[in-house]
């Protein structure tokens, strides 16, 4: 064997072998190379393909467009690409991962290169596909886990209610659009009623299982635009938007007796629970969001020391100013 002929067939073998798509077009989209990666997948072997016009072949591509992409690519002597993550793939292969990943067909970065003659003149366009599958689902999986991550640095481990941060992020939001459009936003803080006694009494799991069952019912209660969220211990705060206070008492009163209905049963007892409430309503005269609920943590502690299971509106005479 010549060095030439040698050095061929070394190059003959790469582009056999490699791990790439690659198949060659003439200036009329007939495919003039075929290489071992585009057979296996495709089922197609060189002979059946060779000499044919690429679209006769594959009435799966898309047609119009990759024609479009083909003759600029001839035009201006560029090459072009699709990702996958524009185009999933051009051609419909099967892929060997497990079906549980939820890619139907193998994902594929596919480049288009123009190929020039001796004369300087685009003869082929050669196109290189790679399996990109696993980079996608690689990807899928790091998009599912971020979701997850954000939606569970809202909650509350204990509860699965919003947490305290995202409680104030979201009143702040609330609280600004008020007071910019105006409007009503009500806030109720409660507190449960000598729980100490509970976690005493029955062990601080059992107190867990109490609180989980309380914020369980009282969120059952709340319209979708309300929100529930711990503000600390077994401190919680409704967040009421388009409520004026009078609603948010009725509001108040409803949760309050809920809990005050129906024992809390827990794996062998039972458990009378109460809680008090303090109801503040949004004025032009507030500050922050801070004072707001300053407010309503106010209007609670009165309802404690005025005997507890009970609701309280504040009211600036008997609270002092928020
Ligand atoms: P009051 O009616 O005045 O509110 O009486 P209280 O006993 O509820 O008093 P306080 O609010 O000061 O005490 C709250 C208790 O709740 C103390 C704390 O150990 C308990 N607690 C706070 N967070 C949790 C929790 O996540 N799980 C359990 N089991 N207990 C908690
Ligand atoms: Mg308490
Ligand atoms: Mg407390």
């Amino acid at each position: 064997m010549t060095r030439e002929n040698e050095q061929r067939a070394l190059l003959e073998a790469v582009f056999e072998r490699i791990n790439v798509g690659v198949l060659l077009l003439d200036d009329a989209n007939r495919i003039v190379r075929w290489n071992r990666f585009m057979a296996t997948h495709s089922g197609l072997e060189a002979d059946a393909v060779l000499g044919r016009d690429l679209f006769d072949c594959f009435p799966e591509l898309p047609a119009s467009w990759l024609k479009r992409k083909l003759e600029s690519v001839r035009l201006l002597r560029n090459y072009a690409f699709t990702s996958w993550e524009q185009r999933p793939y051009l051609f419909r292969f099967q892929h060997d991962r497990p079906v549980t990943g939820g890619v139907d067909w193998m994902r594929q970065d596919c480049t288009l290169i123009p190929i020039s003659d001796s004369t300087g003149q685009v003869s082929h366009v050669c196109i290189t596909v790679v399996d990109v599958t696993d980079a996608s689902l690689y990807q899928s999986a790091l998009q599912e886990a971020n979701t997850r991550l954000e939606e569970a640095s809202v909650r509350d481990g204990l509860t699965g209610i919003y947490n305290r941060g995202h409680l104030e992020t979201r009143l702040a939001e609330e609280f600004a659009r008020v007071r910019r459009h105006g409007g009503a936003l009500s806030v109720v803080m409660f507190d449960f009623d000598n729980f100490k006694r509970v976690n005493d009494t029955h062990g601080h799991q059992c107190g867990d299982e109490v609180l989980r069952q309380v914020i369980r019912r009282t969120s059952s209660l709340l319209r979708a635009e309300d929100l529930c969220g711990r503000y600390g211990g077994e401190e919680f705060t409704l967040l009421l938007p388009d409520t004026p206070v009078e609603q948010a008492v009725r509001v108040a009163e409803r949760v309050r007796a809920a809990v005050e209905a129906t024992p809390i049963r827990t794996r062998n007892r039972e458990l009378g629970m109460t809680i008090t409430l303090g109801i503040a309503g949004y004025e032009e005269n507030l500050g922050s969001h801070e004072q707001l609920l300053d407010n309503a943590d106010k209007a609670l502690y009165r309802g404690k020391r005025e005997g507890r299971n009970r609701i309280a509106l504040f009211d600036h005479r008997l609270d002092g100013q928020g």
